[in-house]
């Protein structure tokens, strides 16, 4: 992993997370793009062209030749549920990984399915690139309008089957950019990785 980095500077509360199966689960908020890790996820639109919230503060940090390489290397962009890898550019990472969730139309729309594929496809590529240490944003928890405590225990769950599993990654680190949403996923992690009969061993730390 590549260290803390300047994204210590923005973290408002403590760093809460978890150990599963010998890798780090870390909660902190703050803003993704001062994060010091190798990969960085985004929470891209479909059509991979920037937008507002953190894919536009991503393409902002970035600088325009993000927006060059997504172009000449996803010309249809990627479905919904699905990420695509970029170089990090200007941000200081190895990779971005664009993911695209979905966007909240009641729940009966195959978003849970969605949320946890754009979440596992990030956790894929970074096993295809040998990243060791992904920041993760609540992705569809913006714009797209995805109920947060649900959003939260989707995006809690599937980070720790992978973490499970046999991957190069040894920290995955959530980035959440209010106290508010921190705190739903902080309840996530408990119910979902230290209260429930699926716990796996998961022991927490602040
Ligand atoms: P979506 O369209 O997938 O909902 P948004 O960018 O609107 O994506 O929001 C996703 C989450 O990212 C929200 O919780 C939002 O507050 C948060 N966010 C916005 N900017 C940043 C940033 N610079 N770093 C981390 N999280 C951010």
């Amino acid at each position: 992993m590549a260290g803390d980095g300047p994204g210590a500077v923005t973290q408002h509360v403590a760093a809460t997370g978890t150990t599963v199966n010998g890798r780090r689960l870390e909660l902190v908020t703050g803003d993704i793009t001062h994060q010091s890790v190798d990969a960085i996820g985004n929470a891209a639109n479909s059509a991979l062209r920037g937008g507002g919230g953190v894919d536009g503060a991503i393409h902002r940090a970035a600088g325009p030749g993000l927006l060059d390489e997504l172009v000449s290397r996803y010309p249809s962009g990627t479905p919904t549920g699905t990420a695509a890898d970029t170089n990090a550019h200007g941000l200081s990472a190895r990779w971005i990984l664009h993911a695209v969730g979905p966007i909240w139309r009641g729940g009966s729309h195959g978003e849970a399915e969605h949320l946890a594929g754009a979440y596992r496809s990030c956790l894929e590529l970074c096993d295809q690139l040998g990243a060791r240490s992904l920041a993760l944003p609540a992705i569809s928890m913006g714009i797209y309008g995805y109920p947060p405590a649900e959003g939260a225990r989707t995006a809690i769950r599937t980070v720790g089957e992978h973490l499970r599993a046999d991957t190069s990654l040894e920290v995955v680190r959530f980035v959440l950019f209010s106290e508010e949403t921190h705190a739903h996923f902080a309840a996530a992690l408990v119910e979902e990785l230290e209260g429930g009969p699926d716990a796996g061993g998961a022991s927490s730390s602040a």
